[in-house]
């Protein structure tokens, strides 16, 4: 049984004991870690996210369906697919410029539990009664041991055999996390060539320099976590030079994370839950899994506060099973700054106008 394999087994075990340890610990009146972590409902989905089968087959929907996405979205009149060069017996890569009027189409990928796994992480903060901290979210991704989102590997891959280019898009610190991000990727068999610097749109790109990729900001200043929808629309909006490729032009046709402010966070970032879902009922439902290029894109414009539309078409895939410590959450008062028994309480409240109100 290799490591992570083992820490999942354990925590199976963990739960499997409980009402026994449970029952003897109540007897003493004393809150115990283990009846703590009975009453945390994010154990269930920490389970479901290390081992169930249910996860790898969810992702393998979402990846299998996606590739279906990419090929007819980057079928668009206004897109070239071939100007990306990727040789995989030279293990390089080459960009060439798109002809007038045309752009390279990117599909935007966030990665925390949309490319890697990052659930060992939750677990230890489970089974540790430890609240997420800067501190230890850098030592485990300095670990590189993230695992695969299944299948989400073989997604990119496909991507730029067919033309695209895949861009990362994730609140991991340009600076901290950046390059034992793309060692993790590499194990998990994305090829390095795949990983030149102008993928990388993570916090603290400078979004206001010629190549952000390159200029990262301190983490003192205001821009440092930029919006991931600024991020996507300047790759859009904006041409660049790629290695020695002057003017390149691309168009994001395609977004997937695993958290609804992967997609629209100039209009969805610090709202409820029920504000996100009227967002998707009136504006951008009929983007997630959009197969019709029709159906134009949507921009959320920041200084207007308007929906714009785009003049090309956008699909969005969101990767499901992120119930532990989704942005669903950050909108629950004191939901992260809580533990066991209050968190518990937290969650029945939240629960309370979605239950059955019992037999009559
Ligand atoms: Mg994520």
């Amino acid at each position: 049984m290799n490591k992570l394999k083992r820490k999942y087994f354990m925590i199976g075990s963990y739960i499997v004991t409980l009402p026994i340890l449970s029952s003897v610990v109540m007897t003493s009146c004393v809150p115990s870690a283990i009846e703590e972590n009975s009453n945390n409902a994010a154990l269930l989905s920490n389970l479901w996210n290390s081992a169930s089968a249910e996860k790898d087959a969810t992702a393998l929907t979402t990846f299998n369906l996606s590739k279906e996405v990419y090929k007819q979205m980057s079928n668009q009149s206004i897109l070239e697919k071939d100007k990306v060069f990727w040789n995989k017996i030279n293990q390089s890569l080459k960009i060439k410029k798109q002809s007038e009027g045309k752009s390279i189409p990117v599909v935007f990928m966030d990665l925390d539990e949309t490319v890697l796994n990052n659930y060992a992480y939750q677990n230890w903060l489970a089974v540790s009664n430890k609240n997420y901290s800067s501190e230890t979210w850098t030592k485990w991704v300095n670990s590189e041991e993230g695992t695969e989102v299944k299948s989400s590997i073989n997604f990119i891959k496909d991507v730029w055999t067919n033309g695209g280019v895949v861009m990362f898009n994730s609140n991991r610190d340009m600076a901290d996390h950046k390059e034992s991000t793309k060692r993790n990727l590499v194990k998990l068999g994305l090829p390095i060539e795949l990983m030149p610097d102008w993928i990388w749109w993570m916090k603290g790109v400078d979004l206001s320099t010629t190549k952000p990729w390159n200029n990262i900001l301190e983490k003192s200043n205001i821009e440092y976590s930029s919006r991931k929808e600024e991020r996507m629309n300047l790759v859009s909006t904006k041409n660049f030079i790629i290695d020695s490729v002057n003017d390149v032009s691309f168009k994001v046709v395609m977004k997937v994370g695993d958290d609804f402010d992967d997609f629209n966070d100039n209009a969805t970032k610090k709202i409820t839950n029920s504000e996100k879902i009227e967002i998707l009922d009136k504006e951008t439902g009929k983007l997630f899994g959009n197969l019709d290029s029709n159906v134009k894109g949507k921009y959320y414009n920041p200084k207007t506060k308007m929906w714009e539309d785009l003049d090309y078409s956008e699909s969005y895939v969101l990767m499901g099973g992120n119930a532990s410590y989704g942005n669903f959450l950050s909108n629950i008062k004191d939901f992260f700054s809580s533990q066991g028994a209050k968190r518990f309480e937290i969650i029945k409240d939240a629960l309370k106008d979605f239950t059955w109100s019992g037999p009559k």
